[in-house]
C-alpha cells in the first residue's frame, strides 16, 4: 500500500460519486430536476440517520440537563413576527436587466452569468438593479380558504418552536436552569443562491439546541458549547486541520446577540459555515412573552429570583455535516488489482461511526457451503453493525466497491473456511488481511473498528 495522497475532491467529484453509488440523487431527476432539492438514497439515508442519532446521543441522551422535542413545521404566524423573521429575514436580491436572472447581492462573486458562464454577474457586462430585500420565508395558506388572514410560513429554522414551549417543558419536566431543549427537523428557506450541492438547499434539516442559562453564566456556557460542538465533529473523524471556529465581527452580529461563532469547514468550494453557535441573550423569551402576552420568565425556586434566562444556541445542519463527512473522507491511493498490478483506488475513509456499511461479508466464490457460511456470519453481525453481503464479481472488484462507499471492514469466506472454520478480515485503510476463527469474529471486528474510530488529526 502506498501513502494516501490527501486528495482534495471537487464538488463535482462528490456529486458524481453520490449519484453513482446511491448516497444522494438530484430530486425529481426524471422531470429534469428541481432546483436546490436533493433526495437521499440507500447509503445517504443510513449516514443521515447515523449523524442524527450521534448528535442526539451527544446532546440529549448522554446528559441530564437537556431534553428533546419535535415541534410542528408550521406554526401560528405570530411566532415569526415575534422572532423578527417577518420583518428581517431577508437576503439582498439583484436582477440582471440583460439576462433576467436574479442573484444574491452579497454573493455575486460566487455566481456565474447564465449567458457567459466563465464570468460572474459583476464581470459579464449585464446591468444589475440596486439590491432590494427578498424574504427567505415560504408563505402558505393554512386551511381551505386562500385568504390573507390564513397566511403562515414554513419554518426557516427549528428553534422557534422551542421558545414558545419553554414553559410547557419546564412544567412537564421540572428542569431547572441551566438546561437545554434540543430538536432535529426540517427547515425551509427560499434561498436565492442554490449552488454547492447539499450545502445550500431550499429544504434542509437542522439539529438545534437552545440552552437556557442565568445571564451571569452565559459566557461560561457559551465557551462550553463552543468546545463541545467542535469536539463532536472531531469524534466523527473530521480532520482537525479542516475545521475552524470563526468569531462574527461587530458588523455581522445579529442585533440581539452578545457573541457568535461559526464552526467552519474547508469545503471543496472553500471555508464555509457548518454550524452557528450564538449567545442570543434573552431576546427570544422576551419577544415571545411580549407578543403572546404570556409570561415566559423563569423563577428560581431556591433563590426566588425571577428573570428571563439567556440562551446559548447551537445550530447545525444535517446536510452540511454529510457534505463535510463525504469531502473529508474522499481519498485516492494505489492498490493492487487481481493481477497484483498497482492501480488507482478511490476510497472513502469514513469513521466506522458514520460509514453507511460497517462490515461487508463475501463468499470467495458463489458456491454451496461458502455462501451459506458467509450469510450466517453476515446475519450474526446485523444489529450491532450495518452489514452488506456481496457474492457477485471477482473479489478485487468487490473490495473496490466497498472501498468506494467507505466500508471499514470486509470479511471473506473461502474454501479453507469450511475446514479450519476461519475467515479473512480485510482492513479498508491498511488493506491488511488477518485470519480469524469464526467464533472470534465479533471481537476482532470490534477491535479493528475501535482502532479506525481514532481521530485523524
Ligand atoms: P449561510 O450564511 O450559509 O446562509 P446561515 O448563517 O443563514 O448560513 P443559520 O441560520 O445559522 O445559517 O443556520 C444554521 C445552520 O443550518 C447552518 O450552519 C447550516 O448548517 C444549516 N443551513 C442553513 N441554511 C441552509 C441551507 N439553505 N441549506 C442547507 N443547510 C442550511
Amino acid at each position: 500500500m502506498t501513502e494516501p495522497t490527501a486528495v482534495q475532491p471537487t464538488l463535482n467529484d462528490i456529486v458524481a460519486l453520490c449519484k453513482r453509488r446511491g448516497f444522494i440523487f438530484p430530486s425529481s431527476e426524471i422531470y429534469g430536476g428541481f432546483a436546490a432539492s436533493w433526495d437521499y438514497g440507500p447509503l445517504g439515508v443510513e449516514m443521515k440517520n447515523c449523524v442524527k442519532s450521534l448528535w442526539w446521543q451527544d446532546t440529549v441522551t448522554s446528559r441530564d440537563d437537556v431534553v428533546g422535542m419535535d415541534g410542528a413545521v408550521t406554526t401560528h404566524p405570530r411566532v415569526w413576527e415575534a422572532s423578527g423573521h417577518v420583518e428581517g429575514f431577508h437576503d439582498p436580491l439583484v436582477d440582471c436587466k440583460t439576462c433576467g436572472h436574479r442573484f444574491r447581492a452579497d454573493k455575486l462573486d460566487e455566481e456565474c452569468c447564465p449567458l457567459k458562464p466563465s464570468k460572474t454577474p459583476r464581470e459579464c457586462g449585464g446591468e444589475l438593479t440596486p439590491p432590494r430585500d427578498f424574504s427567505l420565508m415560504f408563505k402558505l395558506h393554512w386551511g381551505p380558504v386562500e385568504d390573507s388572514a390564513n397566511i403562515t410560513y414554513l419554518r426557516p429554522e427549528t428553534c422557534q418552536t422551542i421558545f414558545p414551549n419553554f414553559k410547557n417543558v419546564l412544567t412537564a419536566t421540572r428542569m431547572r436552569v441551566p438546561f437545554g431543549i434540543a430538536q432535529i427537523g426540517k427547515s425551509f428557506r427560499n434561498e436565492i443562491t442554490t449552488k454547492a450541492f447539499i450545502f445550500r438547499q431550499r429544504e434542509f434539516e437542522q439539529m438545534e439546541l437552545e440552552y437556557f442559562v442565568h445571564p451571569s453564566e452565559s459566557d461560561k456556557w457559551f465557551a462550553f458549547w463552543l468546545e463541545r460542538r467542535r469536539q463532536w465533529y472531531l469524534s466523527l473523524g473530521v480532520r482537525e486541520s479542516h475545521l475552524r471556529l470563526r468569531q462574527h465581527g461587530k458588523d455581522e452580529l445579529a442585533h440581539y446577540a452578545k457573541d457568535c461563532y461559526d464552526v467552519e469547514y474547508k469545503f471543496p468550494m472553500g471555508w464555509s459555515e457548518l454550524e452557528g453557535i450564538a449567545n442570543r441573550t434573552d431576546y427570544d423569551l422576551r419577544r415571545h412573552s411580549e407578543f403572546s402576552k404570556k409570561d415566559l420568565s423563569y423563577r428560581d425556586d431556591l433563590t426566588g429570583e425571577k428573570y428571563f434566562p439567556w440562551v446559548i444556541e447551537s445550530s447545525a445542519g444535517v446536510d452540511r455535516t454529510i457534505l463535510v463527512l463525504l469531502s473529508d473522507a474522499y481519498d485516492i491511493d494505489q492498490a493492487p488489482n487481481d493481477k497484483g498490478e498497482m492501480e488507482e483506488r478511490l476510497v472513502l475513509r469514513f469513521s466506522p461511526k458514520v460509514a453507511p456499511v460497517t462490515v461487508a461479508v463475501f463468499p470467495l466464490f458463489k458456491k454451496p457451503g461458502l455462501s451459506e457460511l458467509a450469510r450466517q456470519i453476515e446475519h450474526s453481525l446485523r444489529g450491532p453493525y450495518r452489514t452488506a453481503y456481496d457474492e457477485t464479481g471477482n473479489i478485487g472488484k468487490r473490495y473496490r466497491r466497498q472501498d468506494e462507499i467507505g466500508t471499514p471492514l470486509c470479511i471473506t469466506v473461502d474454501y479453507d473456511s469450511l475446514e479450519d472454520h476461519a475467515v479473512t478480515i480485510r482492513n479498508r485503510d491498511t488493506m491488511r488481511q488477518i485470519r480469524v476463527s469464526v467464533d472470534q469474529i465479533h471481537q476482532a471486528v470490534a477491535d479493528q473498528l475501535k482502532e479506525m474510530e481514532k481521530p485523524r488529526g
